[in-house]
């Protein structure tokens, strides 16, 4: 029987309805003994590590569950982290970061319902996580609606719909069918040891441009001390440079040290800044392509890289470097 480890950190799965609206309540045990003798088939450990509602999951919370996955992942076959789903795209992208080369399968789940509600997914997603935990894929997932996507693919898509994921650039890593999980990629483990690298830099800003945004708000970051930023910029790659210059600003950002990266407000497909003038001068002033990385694996990986260096060199190169998936096509 393979031994799987249950930890729970709050969300909408875990909900119970309060004076103030739906909050956490509900704890691992709780859950386990929802899922009733499907629990039989693993032995099953179970760990509350925190109780929140996942828009208070921040960089501190990443930091408190990587350090629970990484110290127990000698002692279970993989492990399941359920979380809300606000903000598990983001979760699951940094993990994938902090957790390289992770030998056991981690895969976060949670519900659109709490476990409590009569028409809850939460027990078809726990389902699909645990049988994921169980398949010695090593790697990070998210498990959601009978789909298995690799968490640096994962963005959340819909606020009430149960298929509310999407792997995005990527196929999904796994399905649940009536012939079983159907693993779509193959056990492979680098055998690298799986060095806890938790360290994070807060300041990175995310910004979505506007036709017409006004340049001044990157004084704005820069007096903020910001050390990363990354730019949702126009489709394939732009940003506007006539009666308000974002270039020049560009130019300011990077000579000050700062990293600036920049990806497409466009959810599907590649950004390629070298295609248009537009995206060419922003370019010329240093900045960092994402390629076909979603926004929250742009976002967690420069968090994550300036959490463990300052040299932008070092930044540029792990960004054009695929570490768990992020990047299938880099322009
Ligand atoms: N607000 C909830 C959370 O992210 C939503 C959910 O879990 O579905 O914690």
């Amino acid at each position: 029987m393979k031994r799987l480890l249950l930890l729970t950190t709050g969300g909408t799965i875990a909900s119970i309805p309060t004076v103030e609206g739906l909050a956490p309540g509900i704890g691992g045990d709780a859950m386990a003994h929802r899922l009733g003798p499907m629990a039989d088939h693993y032995e099953l450990t179970v760990r509350d590590i925190l109780h929140l509602d996942s828009s208070n999951i921040q960089p501190e919370e990443w930091q408190v569950i990587a350090r629970a996955v990484h110290e127990a992942r000698n002692r279970f076959d993989g492990i399941v982290v359920t979380h809300g789903t606000d903000t598990m795209a983001y979760t699951a992208s940094v993990l994938s970061f902090m957790l390289l080369h992770i030998g056991i399968p981690v895969v976060l789940t949670g519900a659109q319902l709490s476990i409590d509600h009569p028409l809850t997914d939460a027990l078809e997603n726990l389902r699909a996580a645990l049988a994921m935990a169980a398949s010695g894929v090593p790697g990070v997932f998210v498990a959601f609606d009978r789909k298995i996507i690799l968490g640096t693919r994962a963005v959340k898509t819909k606020t009430t719909g149960f298929d509310a994921f999407e792997s995005v650039n990527a196929p999904l890593a796994a399905t649940v069918s009536g012939s079983g999980l159907n693993l779509h990629i193959q056990p492979v483990h680098d055998g690298e040891p799986c060095v806890l690298r938790n360290r994070l830099c807060r300041d990175v800003f995310l910004i979505k441009l506007t036709p017409g945004l006004n340049p001044e708000i990157f004084d704005m970051l820069l007096r903020m001390r910001y050390r990363g930023i990354v730019i949702e910029a126009f489709g394939a790659g732009g940003l506007h440079f006539i009666r308000r210059d974002l270039i020049s600003k560009l130019h300011k950002m990077t000579a000050a040290g700062i990293a600036v990266v920049v990806c497409s407000q466009c959810l599907y497909e590649r950004s390629d800044f070298s295609l248009y003038q537009t995206g060419q001068k922003a370019l010329d002033q240093g900045v960092i392509q994402t390629g076909d990385m979603t926004t929250e694996a742009a976002v967690t990986k420069l968090m994550w890289i300036l959490g463990q260096t300052s040299s932008l060199e070092e930044v540029r190169r792990c960004f054009s470097t695929n570490l768990a998936g992020e990047i299938s096509y880099f322009s």
